[in-house]
């Protein structure tokens, strides 16, 4: 169970993230994908992180510290349609770096809009994710949003376009930051990646 959550920095340069003391667990996604909405379920603090940041805005990666014992990182959201070449290089400097050279980081969750049918930039960035051998899970997001059936309908074809990606089939979670699905297995599996 999620008992505290507090904010600890934010960082523009990756090797400015706190000392890698414990472990650590990332969220990351499309901008507008209810990754902000998510973490305010998981943590119970409904402003904790800010919902919907708008492109032009600072990218930065969000460090909180979770029962004081693990970290929570917000990373910037990916897939602005406006974003300027200069700020789409600084976030995929800013993101490869952190992803790949974050000794304590255990899992990424990258999130999936669930109403959607599977897209290029959620497929590019697994794909980067696979080769360069990120440990990543998957979160579909906003499930109230649509019938159960339309829900796992999208799962299915995402998932089979993952197939050519990893090897073994990724954990996934269905989410819904309205209705509160979903938090209960989230956590739990959280809380086993970090104490592993
Ligand atoms: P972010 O940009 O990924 O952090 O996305 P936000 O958390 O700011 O959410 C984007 C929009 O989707 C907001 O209007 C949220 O209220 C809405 N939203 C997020 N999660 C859900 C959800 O589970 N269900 C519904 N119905 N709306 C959601």
């Amino acid at each position: 169970m999620i008992k505290t959550a507090n904010f600890v920095v934010s960082n523009a340069d990756p090797s400015n993230c706190p000392k890698p003391d414990r472990a650590e667990i990332a969220f990351i996604g499309r901008s507008n994908v209810g990754k902000s909405s998510l973490i305010n379920m998981l943590t119970g603090q409904k402003g904790l992180a800010k919902t919907s940041q708008k492109p032009g805005k600072t990218q930065l990666i969000n460090h909180f510290m979770i029962n004081d014992k693990w970290y929570l990182v917000d990373l910037p959201g990916y897939g602005f349609a406006k974003v300027n070449v200069k700020v789409k290089h600084g976030w995929e400097n800013m993101i490869s770096t952190y992803l790949t050279k974050r000794e304590n980081l255990c899992g990424v969750f990258v999130l999936i809009d669930s109403r959607l049918e599977p897209q290029k930039i959620d497929l590019e960035f697994l794909l980067w994710c696979g080769t360069e051998g990120v440990p990543t899970a998957l979160v579909f997001t906003k499930a109230d949003k649509q019938s159960k059936s339309k829900t796992d309908q999208n799962i299915h074809k995402f998932l089979k376009k993952t197939e050519q990606i990893f090897e073994e089939a990724p954990d996934y979670f269905v989410t819904s930051a309205e209705a509160g699905t979903g938090k209960e297995d989230l956590t739990k599996f959280l809380e086993e990646l970090v104490t592993e």
